[in-house]
């Protein structure tokens, strides 16, 4: 019998966790976290306890309770008595958080199958992100001591490579189907606000499963989502978990449209143009870059996005040398300090972003004031403490993100205005969204044809009925 249990998902807006069974065969479908129900509990400053091990997720529900598939660590500082390992893959479809974050509970012997894309996202965000949870492509055995030089105990880190343990990570390409145990899994790649984006198309000797994942079909790759449709009806599946994010939204949206919309922006103003955009969705970097460029103007872009470009290397439609990287001024902001040596600099950065700060398309927010036309600058609230030194003039602000949908982002919507407000910078919006609309979700739907439709990652799961 074939058994599928949306253990997160359900209703809600992420937090995908499937869990796949069939003959003795165990695996999950993405492991997210619910960003619903986490801040029903949680924020900023409030977070579970580490020393709870898995204890506080179990307590508000943010993971389920269950043998054989989390870390032993964890486990045994709970008091729990080793487990046998239950879980034969995890398959994640794709890096961003609400399908992918809570892999860092997982024990580290789980193989996780994925895209290429997907992992080097991974490999980013656990380097560079400020998530503590975030053993993502490998895990440090935590609550460990060892021996220290001076004979005491030492609590066990990162810089002990003897307790990191590689997770066991499989590349999917495309076309190629993977065994594990009673069913074969085949990769499909989509088009979505994140590279390396695919759905799952599920064989077993009683019926297939169609799992689209997060998917859209208005972005640079929208042939992508085409072509898994196709694939996903010759499948003729039984079930068909489909996303419905966008499921009542009647809004046609556009990834070229909103590049039309930020090059003609940036062509009416004659200062610093800031842009506020998912760091990650290089889909709309890309938009950003070439809309500058259609302006003769320089992007720039922050740290975190340049290690991105970096990793991403051909997944990236542009190279890290066609951009500027700006430098921020941090911690005792030596970067601009004449006299300094180059050590005392570089220990205002994390040792990641060392590399970047001395390239030689670097700039500092000096260079950027001295020809503030001639620049694009991705900005967020990340970065937003550098505006008093831009000092910007005639500056616009686009922002090219979703709307706020909880009260945390509302506040930071507020928060932003008033900096806005305070440097006289104009606002304005250009947005598409990582989701197909109810209209395309309808299609796919009557397209594929499954027996059994089973609506996931939404708050509309009424509006299903009655499609097939
Ligand atoms: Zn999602
Ligand atoms: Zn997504």
């Amino acid at each position: 019998m074939v058994s599928i249990n949306i253990l997160g998902g359900n209703g809600e807006i992420g937090g995908n966790k499937i869990l796949l069974e069939h003959k003795g065969t165990r695996v999950f479908l993405d492991f997210g976290m619910s960003f619903n129900k986490n801040s029903q509990y949680f924020c900023e400053f409030l977070n579970p306890r580490k020393c709870s091990g898995l204890g506080d997720l179990f307590e508000f529900g943010l993971l389920p309770d269950m043998n054989g598939i989390y870390r032993e660590d964890y486990l045994a500082h709970m008091g729990r008595p080793a487990e046998e390992k239950s879980l034969d893959a995890v398959f994640l479809s794709h890096a961003h958080a609400d399908h992918a974050q809570y892999i860092h509970f997982l024990r580290w012997d789980v193989p996780i199958y994925c895209t290429q894309a997907t992992r080097i996202i991974l490999e980013c965000l656990q380097e560079t992100g400020s998530n503590t949870f975030s053993d993502l492509i490998d895990a440090c055995e935590s609550f460990k001591f060892y021996q220290n030089g001076k004979g005491g105990l030492s609590r066990v880190d990162r810089k002990k490579a003897e307790y990191i343990h590689q997770r066991d990570f499989h590349v999917m390409e495309e076309g190629q189907r993977i065994s594990i145990g009673s069913i074969e899994v085949e990769m499909v790649p989509v088009d979505h606000s994140l590279p390396g984006s695919c759905g799952f198309i599920i064989y077993t000797d009683e019926g297939n499963i169609v799992y689209t994942g997060d998917l859209r079909f208005h972005g640079s790759n929208g042939h992508l989502s085409q072509r898994f449709v196709e694939k996903a009806r010759e499948a003729v599946p039984k079930w068909m978990l489909c996303e419905g994010t966008r499921m009542d939204s009647t809004d046609k949206d556009s990834e070229a449209e909103v590049q039309k919309k930020i090059s003609g922006l940036i062509c009416n103003c004659d200062g610093l143009v800031f842009i506020e955009h998912p760091i990650r969705d290089i889909d709309r970097v890309s938009s950003i870059f070439s809309a500058a460029k259609e302006n003769e103007r320089d992007f720039v872009i922050p740290l975190k996005l340049a290690y991105l470009v970096e990793a991403l290397d051909s997944y990236c439609p542009f190279c890290i040398d066609d951009v500027k990287i700006l430098k921020p001024r941090k911690n005792w902001g030596l970067i601009n300090k004449s006299g300094v040596a180059a050590e005392q600099v570089a220990q205002d950065y994390a040792k990641w972003e060392r590399e970047f700060i001395c390239r030689s398309n670097s700039i500092t927010c000096d260079d950027l004031n001295r020809s503030q036309k001639d620049y694009v600058v991705s900005m967020s609230m990340w970065e937003i403490g550098q505006m008093p030194d831009l000092k910007p003039v005639n500056a616009l602000w686009i922002k090219s993100s979703c709307e706020p949908f909880c009260e945390e982002m509302e506040l930071d919507e507020e928060r932003k205005m008033n900096w806005l407000t305070h440097f006289g910078i104009r606002h304005e919006n250009a947005h598409a969204s990582g989701h197909a609309s109810g209209e395309e979700l309808r299609d796919m739907i009557r397209e594929i044809c499954p027996e059994i439709l089973i609506p996931i990652h939404t708050e509309r799961p009424e509006l299903f009925k009655g499609l097939i």
